[in-house]
C-alpha cells in the first residue's frame, strides 16, 4: 500500500518511512477523536490508520461518545480557544469531566501509545496507565480564552508530548515537547485522485450547475470560522464584474452542534440567488467534492480562524488557485501571489476573485505551483513519517 505513493513522492521517501516503521513493528497505537465523519481530523484518520496498519503497527481508532450537552460544551471550548473569548464556567467544565470519566470506561486506555486528537477527548489522560500519551492539536491555540486554556492545559501538561500544526500555535507556557506537524491530504483518496472530465461533468449536471459559466467553490462545514457569509458577500460583489457561479458545499459533523444554525444563516444570505448553489452533502461525498474542486476556476477558503484547512491543499493539488483567509494554517499553503492570494476582507476576496476569473491562465500558473508546493509539504507520506518519528521520540525509542 505504501509503495503506491512512490511514483508521487519518490522511492527514497518511501524507504525512509518503511525503515522508521520497522522500529515500531508490533507497537500498539490508538487514535482517539470525537467524530467518525465530518471535518479534517476524521478525513485524515480515515486514510492514516490503514497506512499505519500496513506498516506493521498495531493501530486502531476509537471515537468518544457524548450527548448534545457535551458537544455543546466542546464546541464552546473550540470557539473560545480559537477566538480568545467565551463564557465557559465551572458548570461547563464539570460536564466535560463527566464525559471524560464515562469515556474512560469505554475507550481502551492500555495501548502502548494513546494518540489523542483535539480538546474533546484530551481529558482522558487523567486515567492514563504507564503508557505514552501524545496530544495532537488541530486547532489554533495561539490566543485562547484564558479560563478554557487554564482548564485544558492541566490535562495537556500530563501528556508526553504534543503536536501543533503551525509554528505560531506554539505555547511557551507548556513544558512538554511541542512538535510542529502540519496536516496533509492523501493524493490517492477518492477525494484527491485524478478523475475523468466526464465524471466532473456528470456531477455538475446532477447538481444543476452550468458547465459554461466559471465556478468558484468553497467546501466547508457550516461554521462561522469558515466565514460562509463573507464568501457569499464577496461572490455577490464579484458578480457585478464577471458572470459566474458559486458552489458552497457543506456537510454536518456529529460533533458540531452549530451547523444547522449557521446553515440557516447562510440560506438567508443566499436569498434565493440562482447562481449560488448551496449544497448540503452527506459525509463521504468525496467524488462530488473532487469534481467540484476540479470544475472550479478558483477555490475559496475564506476562514477567519483556521487550524490548517485541508480544503486548501485539496484544491492546490488539483492545480486550482486558492483565495484563503490570512489565518492559521492557510498561509503555509497559500503563498500570496505564488499559489493563490491571502485576504482579510470581503472586498479583498472579491478583488482577487474578479482578477482570477478575468485572468484564467495566470490562475492556472498559480495552481500548478500550488500542486508542487503540496507535493513537497502536505502529502500524507510526510505527515505519516512525522507521526512515526514523534511516536519513537515520545516512547524513548
Ligand atoms: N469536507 C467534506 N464535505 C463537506 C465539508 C468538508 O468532505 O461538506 C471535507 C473537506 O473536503 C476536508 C475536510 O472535510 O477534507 C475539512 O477539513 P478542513 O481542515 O478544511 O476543516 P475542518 O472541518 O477540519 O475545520
Amino acid at each position: 500500500m505504501i509503495e503506491k505513493y512512490a511514483p508521487i513522492v519518490g522511492e527514497q521517501e518511501i524507504d525512509g518511512i518503511v525503515k522508521i516503521a520497522e522500529k515500531l513493528k508490533g507497537v500498539s497505537v490508538l487514535h482517539v477523536n470525537s467524530t467518525k465523519a465530518g471535518g479534517g481530523v476524521a478525513e485524515i484518520l480515515n486514510r492514516m490508520v490503514p497506512l499505519m496498519k500496513d506498516l506493521g503497527i498495531n493501530v486502531d481508532w476509537k471515537v468518544i461518545r457524548g450527548d448534545s450537552e457535551f458537544f455543546n460544551v466542546t464546541k464552546a471550548f473550540h470557539n473560545s480557544l480559537q477566538n480568545g473569548a467565551g463564557n465557559l464556567t465551572d458548570e461547563h467544565f464539570k460536564i466535560y469531566d463527566k464525559w471524560q470519566e464515562i469515556n474512560s470506561t469505554e475507550v481502551p486506555l492500555d495501548y502502548d501509545v494513546m494518540f489523542i486528537h483535539d480538546p474533546q477527548p484530551a481529558g482522558l489522560v487523567k486515567y492514563r496507565k504507564n503508557n505514552t500519551w501524545i496530544w495532537r492539536c488541530h486547532i489554533d491555540i495561539s490566543n485562547p480564552y484564558p479560563p478554557t486554556w487554564k482548564f485544558l492545559s492541566q490535562y495537556v501538561s500530563q501528556y508526553k508530548s504534543m503536536i501543533i500544526s503551525v509554528p505560531s500555535f506554539g505555547r511557551d507556557d507548556m513544558e512538554i515537547p511541542q512538535f510542529i506537524i502540519p496536516p496533509s491530504i492523501d493524493p490517492l483518496s477518492v477525494k484527491n485522485s485524478q478523475i475523468h472530465d466526464v465524471t466532473v461533468r456528470r456531477v455538475l449536471k446532477k447538481y444543476d450547475i452550468k458547465e459554461d459559466k466559471p465556478i468558484i467553490t468553497q467546501v466547508s462545514r457550516f461554521d462561522r470560522a469558515k466565514d460562509p457569509i463573507g464568501v457569499i458577500k464577496a461572490f455577490k460583489l464579484t458578480r457585478n464584474h464577471v458572470d459566474s457561479q458559486l458552489v458552497y458545499v457543506g456537510s454536518p459533523a456529529s460533533d458540531d452542534p452549530e451547523g444547522e444554525i449557521v446553515y440557516n444563516e447562510v440560506v438567508k444570505e443566499v436569498d434565493g440567488e440562482k447562481d449560488i448553489h448551496l449544497l448540503m452533502l452527506p459525509p463521504g461525498s468525496d467524488l462530488e467534492i473532487n469534481a467540484f474542486q476540479r470544475a472550479s476556476s478558483l477555490v475559496m477558503q475564506k476562514s477567519i480562524k483556521e487550524g490548517f484547512g485541508l480544503t486548501v491543499s485539496e484544491a492546490l493539488w488539483k492545480e486550482r488557485p486558492v483565495i484563503g483567509g490570512n489565518t492559521g494554517g492557510i498561509p503555509l499553503q497559500v503563498i500570496h501571489g505564488v499559489t493563490g492570494y491571502l485576504v482579510d476582507s470581503v472586498e479583498g476576496a472579491s478583488h482577487y476573485m474578479t482578477f482570477l476569473l478575468k485572468n484564467k491562465e495566470y490562475g492556472s500558473l498559480l495552481g500548478s505551483r500550488g500542486k508542487e508546493h503540496v507535493r513537497q509539504n502536505f502529502l500524507i507520506t510526510r505527515e505519516l513519517r512525522d507521526y512515526l518519528l514523534t511516536i519513537l521520540y515520545s516512547m524513548g525509542k
